[in-house]
């Protein structure tokens, strides 16, 4: 196909994708904006096999291909569970970046352009795609090891951990420039060398960030994953592929400064990593520990305080996800509003273990957008609140963020449910939240502990609220 024809297909699928991004930035839209997704890439696929003008067996091959893949893409999307969701897309990001990987030593293996300066850009576009690749592949295969709990979430620090980033970069930026210049040894064996220290920068980026810094690691590698594209579509000159990938890139990269604002993070101490480590200073929360006792509490108590109640936040976290809890959660949320109190949810950025979590699962209950608020829109609201239902969260309503100096989640904004004049906790015992931190928050005046699974729990407050 005409390289000018060929743009008219691309074009229309780039304004699709950038509909699509605009689309899934709010939950009213984010069904059209995946199908924009979709009809987007299903265009670029057939115009990018029309301009190979694929035919007989490689069209087989292709098919082939993309069956399999559709097939595989389709049984993953069905059957994953919500609390799996952050573990598939670090998996989905390590593919990008051992696709440009293999893309990029399939292209050294070709021809190199014709004239030495066409040549010089060819293999700097190798070498960059291959490098960027390598860093995601590796990056995003230790965040799902992380994320699933095969690798502990604590920050890898090495001595000089700085210098070896530093290191690795200067002798990766020499290798290119001998790999663009043709010195030295074997062009094959400098891209080698390359590949193997950014597999290993990769490794060590993402083994130093810790727990709580997580979420900024997901969107990072999405942004990572965006910009390997882009770096594949200069090598393969294809505009589609560097525009998807500059705008993955992009947004990925905010997404990663919104979240780090969230976290009151700068963004470079969380990609050069630390954050999330052992508490260096002396730890309030050790001495809550000790001296402290929680006050159980049960669901026909609950049950009551809720009927008297005028107010009532529910602050969802990662548990109710994997109760599954949000249909029950939805329900007692109605039958209160129809009973005449005022509910509404508050919304961590970083609560559950993806960005967007809690929002995904209340939609797919059903639950009202306009009564969903982000934590910037309520925190203000809590002090006159009745009643807060903290639905398995915990890192997100600990108080020793703002108190505990010496906390590794220390200065991260928090919901603070502890103004409330009660706040029920709805989890299965004392255990810390992913960031591995004590929550002085069991042990408040006013705070009081309704024990089990969030999903048993809430059906029981349920069926205790329609009696
Ligand atoms: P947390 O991980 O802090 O706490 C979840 C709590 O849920 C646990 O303390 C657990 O306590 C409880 N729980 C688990 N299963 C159940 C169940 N079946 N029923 C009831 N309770 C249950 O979650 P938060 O949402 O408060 O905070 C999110 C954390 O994850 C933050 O540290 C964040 O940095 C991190 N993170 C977030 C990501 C994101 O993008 N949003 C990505 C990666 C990490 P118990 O076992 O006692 O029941």
């Amino acid at each position: 196909m005409d390289q000018v024809l060929l743009s008219i297909p691309y074009l229309v699928a780039a304004v699709l994708f950038i509909l699509s991004l605009k689309g899934l930035s709010s939950q009213e839209t984010a069904r059209r904006g995946n199908l924009y997704g979709v009809i987007g890439m299903a265009i670029a696929l057939a115009a990018t096999l029309t301009a190979h003008a694929i035919t007989g067996q490689g069209l087989i091959y292709v098919f082939v291909a993309v069956l399999v893949g559709a097939a595989v893409g389709s049984v993953l999307a069905a059957r994953v569970a919500m609390t799996s969701m952050p573990e598939l897309v670090a998996l989905l990001h390590s593919f990008v970046g051992a696709a440009a990987v293999l893309v990029g030593y399939a292209s050294f293996f070709q021809p190199h352009g014709d004239t030495p300066v066409g040549q010089a850009i060819h293999l700097g576009e190798i070498f960059l795609a291959v490098w960027i690749g390598a860093i995601t592949f590796t990056g995003s295969v230790v965040a799902f090891l992380k994320l699933r709990g095969t690798l502990s979430g604590s920050p890898l620090l090495l001595p000089g951990r700085h210098l070896l980033n530093l290191a690795a970069v200067v002798v990766s930026l020499l290798l290119a420039v001998m790999f663009v210049a043709h010195w030295g040894p074997d062009p094959l064996l400098l891209l080698l060398v390359a590949t193997a220290i950014a597999l290993a920068v990769g490794v060590h980026l993402v083994a130093a960030i810790g727990g709580a810094d997580m979420p900024v690691v997901v969107s990072l590698l999405n942004s990572y994953s965006g910009w390997t594209a882009a770096a594949a579509g200069f090598m393969l000159s294809n505009d589609l592929l560097i525009v998807t990938g500059a705008l993955v890139g992009a947004s990925g990269a905010i997404l990663s400064y919104i979240m780090c604002r969230a976290m009151n993070r700068s963004i470079l101490s969380v990609v050069f990593g630390g954050f999330g480590a052992a508490p260096t200073g002396e730890s309030a929360s050790c001495e809550l520990t000790e001296a402290g006792q929680v006050r159980e509490t049960m669901a026909d108590e609950v049950a009551q305080e809720l009927l008297a109640a005028q107010s009532v936040v529910i602050v969802p976290g990662y548990g109710m996800a994997v109760a599954r809890a949000q249909h029950a959660v939805h329900d007692m949320a109605m039958l209160l509003k129809k009973k005449g109190a005022e509910v509404r949810f508050a919304i961590h950025p970083v609560a559950g273990r993806l960005p967007g979590h809690m929002n995904v699962l209340l939609a797919e209950a059903s639950v009202p957008y306009d009564i969903v608020l982000e934590m910037d829109e309520i925190n203000g609201d809590l002090p006159e609140t009745d009643i807060v239902l903290v639905i398995g969260a915990n890192d997100i309503v600990n108080p020793s963020a703002l108190t505990d100096p010496g906390s590794p989640i220390a200065g991260m904004p928090v919901l603070e449910v502890w103004k409330a004049q009660r706040v029920v906790m709805l989890k299965r015992g004392r255990a810390s939240g992913y960031a591995g931190v004590d929550n002085p928050l069991f042990y408040y005046d006013n705070t009081r502990m309704l024990f089990g699974d969030a999903h048993d729990t809430m059906t029981r407050l349920v069926s205790e609220l329609s009696a």
